[in-house]
């Protein structure tokens, strides 16, 4: 007998993937929690039947939405992550040595306990001394932090349950607020094909606060459509250039200094989205 796993990726698309087995399947109080073997992308992590995160391509994900912030940022010293709890954002931030502090606020540990369990690979960062994990929901804490980070990275779920807010014009207004005056942060912003209107509702939610506001993409083949975009909002430095004088080497296998460029070049389809 075949197993197969198809995530219903718009109503009328669907991407299916031949299946080892389940490893894992729990409800959580938030959500349902899932890890699949595949034989295309290895081990999958599911929350409500979407995925998160496969090992054979999260470094294309987890590079792209740490890096172009840390780099495009001086001199980064404290970092925050929104969501993120798989741990493969936390795994990128420490490569970098101007980190002093990683803090994590995912509002569900489960997920972060799953993820020790069965993707070790990716959540091996938050081990590190640096990371300090608060299990929260990071409305509340952006809420009430001001001028507290240098960086802070919302590495969320889709917009539905918890993380509704998190793409709130609102939230990107304590977003702004819980920055230094010279802060960045980046969300992750969906598909651009197959949700062009959220990423331009994004887009100006992020440019209601943010002077400097742009849409970066990277290719990522276990989301849906492939084409992926992140929504950067800078206080004082363009992220589309590496504020360092020399940009610290990274053990990396998507992103470079040619990436960090090359991913704010915008297809037409896309930069239509964000004109004015
Ligand atoms: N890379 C992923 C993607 O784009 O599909 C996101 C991965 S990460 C697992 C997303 C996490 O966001 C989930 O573990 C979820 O529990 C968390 N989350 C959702 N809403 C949240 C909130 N308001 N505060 C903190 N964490 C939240």
């Amino acid at each position: 007998m075949e197993l197969w796993y198809t995530e219903k990726q718009t109503e009328y698309v669907g991407m299916t993937c031949k299946a080892k087995g389940t490893l894992m399947r729990k409800r959580s109080q938030y959500q349902d929690i899932a890890v699949i073997d595949t034989e295309q992308f290895g081990r999958m992590l599911l929350l409500d039947g979407i995925v998160q995160t496969t090992v054979a391509d999260e470094f294309v994900y987890h590079e792209m939405i740490a890096h172009v912030p840390l780099n495009a940022h001086p001199h980064p010293r404290k970092v925050a992550v929104i969501g993120g709890g798989d741990g493969g954002t936390i795994r990128e931030i420490v490569k970098h040595d101007t980190v002093e502090k990683a803090v994590l606020l995912e509002i569900d540990s489960e997920v972060i306990e799953t993820s020790r369990r069965y993707l070790p690979e990716i959540a091996c960062g938050l081990d590190d001394e640096r990371v300090e994990i608060l299990i929260a929901d990071g409305i509340a804490h952006i809420r009430e932090s001001k001028n507290t980070y240098d960086v802070i990275i919302i590495d969320s779920t889709d917009p539905v349950g918890p993380a509704v807010g998190l793409f709130t014009p609102e939230f990107y207004g304590s977003v702004y607020e819980a920055l230094k005056d010279d802060g960045i942060m980046v969300a992750q912003t969906e598909s651009p094909y197959y949700e062009p209107e959220r990423v331009r509702q994004t887009y100006l939610g992020v440019n209601a606060h943010f002077p400097i506001t742009k849409l970066y993409l990277a290719y990522i083949p276990s989301y849906s459509s492939g084409l992926w975009s992140f929504t950067i909002g800078a206080k004082r430095h363009d992220p589309a250039v590496i504020n360092r004088e020399r940009p610290q080497p990274l053990t990396t296998r998507y992103y470079n200094v040619d990436v960090h460029k090359a991913a704010f070049g915008l297809p037409e389809f896309v930069r239509e989205l964000v004109q004015p």
